[in-house]
């Protein structure tokens, strides 16, 4: 797990809100949905300003069921890996990972050098 506590994220986050979601499509209760999930600006944190690590919050299912336990991960590692999992993963982050940038960094060098 040490991998993941190192890994780190570059960028501008594009607002998409697809790492608000869960893998099986419930959603955090403060986010609002202006478009659609997914595309640039289609959501807003209700709470932006004011949500830390631990923060409580319920999750709307698809089917309209309150689920409780959850917590908003504001920049922790385990927010850091949703990020992947849910938004780059599925090409829809506007962040990208270091390594990633650190290997792109690396292989143009290359490129240039030959
Ligand atoms: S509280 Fe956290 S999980 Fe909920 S919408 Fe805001 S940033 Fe996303
Ligand atoms: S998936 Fe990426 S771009 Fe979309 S809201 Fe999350 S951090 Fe921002």
């Amino acid at each position: 797990m040490g991998r993941i506590q190192k890994m780190m994220l570059t960028g501008e986050c594009n607002q998409c809100g697809a790492c608000c979601f869960t893998r099986s499509g419930a959603v955090c209760e403060n986010l609002e949905i202006l478009t659609r999930e997914g595309l640039p600006n289609a959501t807003r944190c209700r709470v932006y300003s004011e949500r830390y690590d631990g923060l409580p919050i319920r999750m709307i299912a698809k089917d309209g069921r309150i689920l409780k336990g959850y917590y908003c991960a504001k920049n922790s590692p385990a927010e850091v890996s949703v990020i992947i999992e849910m938004g780059i993963k599925k090409g829809v982050c506007s962040l990208t990972r270091v390594d990633d940038a650190d290997r792109a960094g690396a292989e143009q060098l290359k490129r240039k050098t030959t």
